[in-house]
């Protein structure tokens, strides 16, 4: 067993939700010798035979492995990661291309959902000072005396009182309900058009269908499927879609055309009477962004994860997001010497503008991931940023390479990427014209021969008239 940095605090911090940012975070305050109180609807995943929850799996990266170390799981979790280190683009004809990450060695992770949350919940009980209570879902709670009631699975109803309330219940929390009440609290929440759907995808001869050191995507514009490895050597591929587009499709067959027009590499590997049953297993799932300010009430309740920010999932940001949450609240703790009444609202202070930037970013990405990796100068822009990074690696620092492999404040990365942007494209437009200008230079200097010019275009112009009649 473990125990707790120096000696036990009585104050008690009741932390609602035993997910990924909860479970974490029960880490975090037991470190700091808290009386820790976690709180979960669902009985012990650890037992559950069928975990029902989100996506199966999810891209770990660097703000999410930092938060791990912190509390000694960082080689846990990662030892048990599928590294992927580019895109791999599969075009409708079945062309694949790959589109880097970062530099040579950056990757990010293919972790599983269900046990990084087990593992995680098995840290947080090896603390002495913690106490999990699955089965006791959060009903009402206080935010002037912090006293909370739950009901537990049986419907009986248990009370708690605590001096801190860590709101970790997702996106659809019952802790930030009692926010919305309360004047001066900014609230938005908007579901995209787009569902998601999971189909697995088996392994071929017990290796992997297709390469594993990937996150594959299957961009067409105004949908997409995309596929991460799992240590079982299955894929899972996650198709994003319409909801419209989803119900427009009823039966098998129609199943099979949509994937032979758009994913047709991919029947023969999920398989065509897999994909024919397992698209209708479940419908497309709804995602929604939720932005809210402030995350704090008082000295007395503090909300983080999905509860205070819940992103859509196409920057692979939402948990790592959450988990940086942890980190940043501790640091603040640090700072204000645990004084709740000065932590909450500085940790608001410090932390919406950056929860609302990896907001902002996971929407704008929700476009780039479908539509503009298919586009030649995205594609282009890509290279010529990844060029003047090697050559310039302090002053210009790719977007994705910022958000994903370092800690740089979401919200300085996007002014960051908007500055890098303009300077970017004015020396773009700055070297086109100096070519332009350039070769005007040279033909004037060195007229070229025109009977040499006129004999060709003579030529080409009787092809056109020839090929026009
Ligand atoms: P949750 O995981 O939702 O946990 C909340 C917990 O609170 C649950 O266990 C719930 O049972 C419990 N709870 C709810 N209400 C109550 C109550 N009243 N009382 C007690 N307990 C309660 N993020 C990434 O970083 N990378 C990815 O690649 C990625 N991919 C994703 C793909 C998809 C399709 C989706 C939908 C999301 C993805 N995310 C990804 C986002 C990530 O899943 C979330 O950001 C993360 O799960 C948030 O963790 P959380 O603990 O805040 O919330």
């Amino acid at each position: 067993e473990k125990s707790a940095e120096g000696p036990t605090k009585k104050k008690v911090v009741a932390v609602v939700g035993g997910g990924l940012v909860g479970a974490l975070n029960a880490c975090y305050f037991a470190k700091r010798g808290f009386e820790v109180e976690l709180f979960e609807t669902r009985e012990d995943i650890r037992q559950a035979k069928i975990v029902k929850g989100r996506s199966i799996n999810l891209a770990l990266s660097h703000r999410g492995r930092e938060a791990l170390k912190h509390v000694g799981m960082e080689e846990k979790i990662t030892s048990q990661g599928i590294p992927m280190h580019a895109r791999m683009i599969h075009s409708p004809s079945g062309k694949q291309s790959t589109i880097p990450y970062g530099k040579k060695g950056q990757y990010i992770l293919s972790v599983d959902r269900a046990n990084l949350n087990k593992q995680l919940l098995t840290e947080a009980e090896t603390y002495p000072n913690t106490n999990l209570n699955f089965g006791h879902k959060l009903q009402d709670w206080s935010a002037e005396t912090g006293l909370m009631t739950f009901v537990r699975s049986d419907g009986s109803e248990d009370q708690i009182q605590a001096d801190l309330i860590v709101g970790c219940d997702g996106a659809f929390s019952a802790i930030r309900k009692q926010f919305t009440r309360r004047s001066r609290f900014n609230y938005s929440q908007t579901y995209i058009p787009h569902g998601y759907m999971e189909l697995t995808m088996p392994p071929i001869n017990g290796e992997f269908a297709m390469k594993p050191n990937y996150l594959h995507i299957w961009p067409r514009n105004t949908f997409m499927m995309i596929a991460l490895p799992n240590l079982d050597k299955t894929f899972t591929c996650t198709l994003f879609m319409p909801f419209d587009d989803f119900e427009k499709i009823t039966t098998g067959d129609e199943v099979v055309e949509f994937f032979q027009k758009y994913f047709s590499d991919t029947i023969p590997l999920i398989g065509l009477d897999a994909l024919k049953r397992d698209y209708f297993r479940l419908p497309g799932l709804p995602m929604v962004s939720i932005k809210c300010s402030p995350y704090h009430i008082g000295d007395k309740c503090v909300l983080m994860g999905d509860a205070a920010h819940a992103v859509v999932p196409f920057y692979g940001q939402g948990m790592n997001a959450g988990f940086e949450d942890c980190i940043v609240f501790d640091e603040v703790m640090d700072q204000f010497n645990e004084d709740f009444s000065a932590v909450l609202p500085e940790y608001t202070r410090v932390r919406v503008p950056d929860d609302h930037a990896i907001a902002d970013l996971a929407m704008y990405n929700y476009i780039e991931m479908r539509a503009h990796v298919n586009s030649t100068w995205f594609l282009f822009r890509k290279h010529v940023d990844n060029f003047l990074h090697f050559l310039m690696p302090k002053t210009i620092i790719p977007l994705y390479t910022m958000v994903t492999f370092t800690r740089t404040r979401y919200h300085k990365a996007v002014e960051r990427w908007h500055w890098q942007d303009k300077v970017i494209n004015r020396g773009l437009l700055f070297s086109a014209t100096g070519a332009v200008l350039g070769c005007s230079y040279l033909l004037i200097k060195n007229p070229p021969d025109i009977n040499k010019l006129i004999l060709p275009a003579e030529k080409l112009w009787s092809r056109v008239v020839a090929l026009r009649t």
